[in-house]
């Protein structure tokens, strides 16, 4: 019995990186969804000792139509659906976009429980970012730095009512 984490948020916001680290070399497939440039990849993913499936997803911008953009939002939405609950990261150094506020209403309407990851929060730079990102509305941000391995405890403790 295991759980499924899908990760979500604008393109260059660490998600991959974290998808790397929690899966390491087990990546156990690649989809590689035809006209689909960026693919979805899932993996069994491990945190200090808790293990479950994660899904990498690119990132979408709003589109209409039958455009790149429109099948990573679909792409995007059957992550979400397929998950027990999400991590939307943000790139605490860059603060909050308009971008990031689109995800953030777009995920207030899904069902699947959603917990704020603020990315890139090592050193100082990330903390007005972290605090700026609790006016998504998502509940209270986890401090993590997906590149150099920081917070993966506080993380932990977020996912672990879902294992
Ligand atoms: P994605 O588009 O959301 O999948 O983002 P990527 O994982 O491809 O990362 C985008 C960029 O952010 C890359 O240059 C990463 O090295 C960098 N990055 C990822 N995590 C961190 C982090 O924790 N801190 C910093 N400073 N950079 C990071
Ligand atoms: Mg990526």
């Amino acid at each position: 019995m295991t759980f499924t984490v899908a990760i979500v948020g604008r393109p260059n916001v660490g998600k991959s990186t974290l998808f790397n680290r929690l899966v390491g070399r087990r990546l156990a497939i690649v989809h590689d969804m035809p006209g689909v440039t960026r693919d979805r990849r899932e993996g069994a993913a491990t945190l200090l000792g808790m293990e479950f499936q994660v899904i990498d997803t690119a990132g979408f911008e709003d589109a209409h139509d039958d455009s790149i953009e429109a099948r990573m939002r679909h792409q995007t939405d059957t992550a979400v659906a397929s998950a027990d609950v999400v991590l939307m990261l943000i790139d605490a150094r860059a603060g909050v976009t308009p971008l990031d506020a689109h995800f953030a209403e777009y995920l207030r309407k899904q069902k699947t429980p959603v917990i704020l990851v603020a990315n890139k929060c090592e050193g100082k730079a990330g903390a007005p970012g972290m605090y700026e990102s609790y006016g998504l509305g998502l509940g209270e941000p986890v401090p993590f730095s997906a590149e150099h391995g920081e917070g993966l405890a506080d993380l932990f403790d977020a996912l672990r009512p879902f294992a």
